[in-house]
């Protein structure tokens, strides 16, 4: 699905003598390497404050922690998402409301959203799902109109442009109240290892978690407010200092292959290939993923990996119905789009270093199974 060897060879040079100055230089934890790539995602991004961390989760976790939710608040994020999201919200005694996505986004569905708010209702969490730019504006609209937050999950958007109604440009995770990403080594900027960030332009926001992800400590050993040990470790902060000047060209390399993918995949009545804007900035596929119709999804899946080639299903079980997160409130209806999305979703293999080659030959088979 991923090739980060190929990625590695091609920056191995910058990529050893980087982690060898931390090394040397022995600062571990919260050096040089955390701080200057703090300030670099700030410049790429145009936010006022990254807050490193340890992952993902973690990011989510804090975010909902700075925002100071309260055990019985609700939360509502999307269905069809990875579990991080929703654990999170459990995990904090918040309740998680979970809602239906668009069938052609598979974004967070903002009527489903609207719909879903009570005077409980604390915060939305949109997803900015297999790297598609979630429908900001809308959401911030009735976020404000409702005194509510916006949390964006941006662990598989980074890099990606929204483009307002106006024109105006941002990119995602600079537009919600804060923002949370993963370097997970798959995600679009990826460690070798576990990392992730928090994002906001709102300075009390940030000195909120800064102190945390550091064991709620404003000033050494006064502990204000129940905090976590969440960092960003040195060796990888180097990594990614090495690879943020990359992203772009990264997610370039991403969007040639899913328009080679789309150009061969696109007229068969079987498959749907993913949404794109015009605009194709707001898409950094992070996956590459189709729908399938009247063909058996799963019998595709084990076609193509006896030809040798990986797919994943993203995701196969609606948040809804994991044992975990089972609530009697829900309501099978209300989750139409998910419950038909976990029978037809396919990803295919999706990175930086796919050939053309390797595109031909992955659609070919597609194509084959289909047609037979
Ligand atoms: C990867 C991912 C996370 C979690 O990130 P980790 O760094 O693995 O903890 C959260 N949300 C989404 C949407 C993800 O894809």
């Amino acid at each position: 699905m991923v090739d980060l060897q190929g990625q590695y060879a091609k920056i191995e040079t910058q990529i050893n003598q980087a982690l060898q100055e931390v090394l040397l230089d022995t600062s571990f934890i919260n050096g040089p390497a955390v701080h200057n790539f703090q300030k670099n995602l700030e410049t790429y991004l145009g936010v006022k404050h990254v807050i490193p961390c340890a992952n993902g989760t973690d990011a989510l976790q804090i975010a909902l922690m700075g925002l100071g939710l309260k055990p019985g608040d609700e939360v509502i994020t999307a269905d069809f998402t990875f579990a991080a999201t929703v654990e999170v919200i459990a995990l904090l005694q918040l309740t998680p409301v979970l809602v239906d996505v668009d069938p052609d986004t598979f974004n967070i569905d903002v009527a489903a959203v609207e719909a879903a708010i009570s005077p409980k209702t604390k915060a939305i969490i949109p997803v900015h799902l297999f790297g598609q730019a979630a429908p900001m504006e809308p959401l911030m609209a009735l976020a404000k109109k409702h005194n509510i937050f916006v949390v964006e999950d941006n662990a598989q958007g980074i890099g990606a442009t929204y483009t307002f109604a106006d024109g105006r440009q941002a990119k995602t995770g600079t537009i919600g109240h804060v923002a949370t990403t993963s370097f997970f080594p798959s995600k679009n900027l990826g460690a070798y290892g576990d990392g992730g960030a928090l994002f906001t332009n709102d300075d009390q926001l940030a000195h909120t978690l800064r102190g945390i992800v550091n064991h709620g400590m404003y000033q050494r050993y006064h502990h204000d407010v129940v905090g976590v040990n969440s960092r960003l470790d040195a060796l990888q902060a180097a990594i990614l200092n090495v690879k943020l000047p990359y992203l772009d060209a990264y997610n370039e390399a991403r969007k040639a292959a899913a328009i080679k993918y789309t150009e061969r995949l696109q007229n068969h009545p079987k498959i749907t290939t993913p949404h794109r804007e015009a605009d194709c900035n707001s898409h950094v596929f992070h996956q590459y993923t189709l729908k399938i119709k009247e063909a058996d999804r799963d019998a595709l899946v084990a076609y193509l990996n006896e030809q040798g080639i990986p797919t994943g299903v993203y995701y196969p079980i609606p948040l809804h119905a994991q044992k975990a997160y089972r609530d009697a409130r829900y309501k099978e209806h209300d989750f139409e789009i998910t419950n038909a999305l976990v029978e037809q979703v396919i990803s295919l293999p999706m990175h930086t270093e796919l050939t053309d080659a390797q595109i031909d030959y992955i659609c070919k088979h597609i194509l084959q199974f289909l047609n037979a």
